[in-house]
């Protein structure tokens, strides 16, 4: 997995395989920008040339008089496989296959990339691609795309599985002056994905941020495990499309029908401290502040502003985004009552008004900056004639190299404001014309340091009984029974979980039996595999008396069977009367990319309704089964609210965790329910489980 990409990544030589002398053609294009970037050897490999733009043209991978580092290879999809083959006898071990026409393209675009696939494993190659624009390295000055313009060195490594977004953000980070360490197009992902570049790129000391476009993730189990350790050095930003794929499965839980897969990406971004942007905007915005700079202290932000609006808005943004208004020192308070006129505003929001001369705002600046309580600063301004923007640029510039604390700025101007935006630039402080998106950068910030300091996961050993679920799972798969239900409650105490006291019984007078001891009151439930909603069925009485029992589970099969005539009955579920409760559900899904996942939320019969759940990529460890639990909207009410009781949230939260390792350690449990677990300030119970089983491991 963990694969050495240094020839790829920084070659000493290159070939261009299919380069041509043709302008207009993908070889000429790609071979001028090999060209005309890099420093080292580069030979071109075409039979109809001696020499192209004056570097040597050989007739084939055979005759190049060196085993290159790094050939690109831009030829007919079908020769490909040849030429690839022939690179592996050469001895060189890293290809980028620009070529499109394999998986992409078909069924035999498929057979082909197969092949491509073999070929780079028996000659232990690192191909990229195919189906790529190529990929940049800046440190070694290497270009190896065809895009129409290169990159500028910079901090951010990135990579995309789409190669016209690679091409719209080169021109757009050209305009922009934003640099990049690594630029990597992922193409078809034959061979290395994302995983093998975020390992690369966290190792590398040039790359500050990772950024990556992703469609989808190769390998879930491998992208968890590697972006875990990779976060913990540089921040990762990944803007992940196509949400709309979920629902392809076919789902039969609770759990099943809330996921879909972006819940999964959801919380296997979140288990490994990946920051998700919604979209290109937040993407580059994140990337650049997190490249720029420094991470702060805590969440308290200082605004000064000569306009009042701007201040409210950048106020109010402070709040939405969960950041704080700092409250500044009394040394601070003073001194601002010192040098402002009386008419301004000495607390945070800093007013200084529109009167204000450059020499105010470095001084409401620098007072707001060095206070102790101040761990980032917006600046905002609005157009006055006594101030130009240029000015206040190279204040803040100034005021940024002085403090080293976060600094964003928001010149709330047009072409006034363009010039001194380009200043700001230079001085890595990110400028918007909205208040709101420069406090959104800042938020981030906060969001890499909690990522940062937040504990390793690490899921503790938990005392459980895996004997005894692996031999009623080994049951269910031999007799094809795949669907179970409160027959199986078994599994749930195996691990530790509590259940409802309670027992299958085969006739009506095991039911009387089996409901001595468990109370006056009992409940009966029909249990059946093939009707999963037993309330929706009228498979389920609550508060039967004792001496009832015999007759009314009688009762209860005799409806059932007319209802359900071919429906097979397992027999009646008796199970002890408990006192209403705060229902909650929690399940497992098998995700096909990221594995088990463990679902909690609010539960019983509203809860398709609601929606309020949370999803968390199992095993989870104490830290992360607290996170689930607190992430719900409706946490509050498990609190308790307006005086009533709150319920025994660590009870839950280690049912939540020991449900993560049941699901961690089974993957044949593909979904699983307990809907609901009831509970109480002292404790939690397990009432309802239905789960399903599949042959197949994970
Ligand atoms: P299903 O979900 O198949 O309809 P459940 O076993 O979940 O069947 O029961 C439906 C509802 O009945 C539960 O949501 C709960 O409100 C109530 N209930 C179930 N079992 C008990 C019990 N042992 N004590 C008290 N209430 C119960
Ligand atoms: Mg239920």
């Amino acid at each position: 997995m963990e694969r050495d990409l240094a020839g790829l990544l920084f070659p000493g030589s290159v070939a261009v395989v299919g380069a041509s002398g043709t302008p207009g053609k993908v070889g000429h294009a790609l071979f001028r920008n090999v060209a005309a970037s890099f420093n080292g050897p580069v030979y071109a490999v075409n039979p109809k040339y001696k020499e192209l733009l004056g570097r040597p043209c050989v007739a084939s991978v055979e005759g190049l008089p060196e085993p290159v580092d790094l050939a690109v290879v831009v030829i007919p999809a079908e020769q490909v496989a040849g030429v690839l083959k022939s690179c592996g006898e050469r001895g060189i071990r890293n290809v980028v296959v620009i070529s499109a026409g394999f998986k992409e393209a078909g069924e035999e675009g498929a057979r082909r990339e197969r092949e491509l696939v073999r070929i780079a494993r028996e000659y232990d190659m690192n191909l990229l691609g195919p189906n790529v624009l190529g990929l940049i390295s800046t440190r070694v000055g290497l270009n190896a795309t065809f895009a129409p313009r290169g990159a500028f060195p910079g901090e951010i490594a990135f990579m995309s599985q789409s190669g016209a977004f690679c091409t719209s953000v080169l021109d757009w980070a050209w305009h922009e002056r934003l640099g990049f360490s690594h630029f990597v197009s992922l193409g078809n992902k034959a061979v290395l994905t994302e995983v093998e570049f975020l390992s690369a790129f966290g190792a590398d000391p040039q790359t500050r941020v990772i950024v990556a476009y992703l469609e989808g993730v190769s390998d879930g189990e491998a992208f968890i495990r590697v972006a875990s350790q990779v976060t913990r050095e540089k921040p990762v930003v990944v803007l992940k499309a196509g949400r709309a794929e979920a629902g392809a499965r076919a789902v039969s839980s609770h759990t099943g029908t809330l996921a879909g897969s972006d819940r999964a990406y959801q919380a296997a971004f979140e288990k490994c401290g990946i920051i998700r942007a919604r979209n290109v905007e937040e993407l580059f915005d994140y990337a650049y502040a997190l490249a720029k700079q420094p991470l702060p202290r805590g969440r308290g932000v200082g605004i000064v502003t000569n306009a009042g609006g701007a201040g409210v808005m950048a106020t109010d943004a402070v709040e939405w985004e969960g950041l704080e208004v700092a409250r500044f020192t009394e040394d601070t308070a003073r001194r601002l009552a010192e040098c402002m006129p009386k008419a301004a505003n000495i607390y945070n929001p800093v007013d200084i008004l529109g009167d204000a001369r450059a020499d105010r705002y470095k001084k409401a600046v620098e007072l707001v900056a060095g206070d102790p309580n101040v761990d980032m600063v917006v600046a905002l301004s609005a157009p006055v004639a006594i101030l130009t923007y240029a000015e206040l640029a190279e204040i803040l510039a100034q005021a940024r190299r002085r403090f080293e604390k976060p600094f964003v700025c928001s010149f709330m101007a047009g072409e006034l404001g363009e010039e001194a935006e380009g200043l700001l630039r230079g001085a890595g402080i990110p400028s918007f014309f909205d208040p709101a998106r420069a406090v959104r950068t800042l938020r981030v910030l906060c969001d890499y340091l909690e990522i940062r300091r937040r504990p390793r996961p690490e899921p503790r050993p938990l005392e459980v009984d895996r004997e005894s679920v692996r031999r009623l799972v080994r049951e269910a798969i031999s007799s094809a029974r795949p669907r179970l239900g409160l027959e199986a409650m078994e599994i749930l105490s195996a691990y530790g979980i509590p259940t409802a006291r309670g027992g299958l019984a085969r006739s009506p007078e095991e039911a009387a039996r089996l409901a001595q001891g468990l109370g006056e009151r009992v409940v009966l439930k029909i249990a059946s595999p093939e009707i999963p909603h037993k309330s929706d069925a009228g498979g389920v009485l609550v508060g039967v008396d004792q001496r009832a029992v015999e007759e009314r589970a009688a009762m209860l099969l005799r409806q059932i069977r007319r209802k359900f005539p071919g429906a097979r009955l397992e027999g009646v579920y008796v199970q002890e009367m408990l006192p209403p409760g705060r229902e909650v559900i929690v399940g497992v899904l098998r995700d096909p990319t990221f594995g088990p996942l463990v679902m909690f939320g609010l539960g019983g019969i509203h809860v398709e309704v609601l929606r309020d759940v949370a999803f968390s990529v199992a095993p989870l460890s104490r830290d992360e089964a607290q996170a689930l639990v607190h992430r719900i909207r409706g946490f509050p009410i498990l609190k308790g609210v307006r005086g009533e009781p709150g319920v025994d949230v660590p009870g839950l939260v280690e049912v939540v965790e020991r449900l993560g390792r049941l699901a961690a350690d089974f993957r044949e449990i593909v979904e699983l329910d307990v809907n609901p677990l009831l509970c109480y300030p002292d404790r939690v119970v397990a009432v309802d489980l239905r789960l399903t089983i599949s042959g197949e491991e994970g």
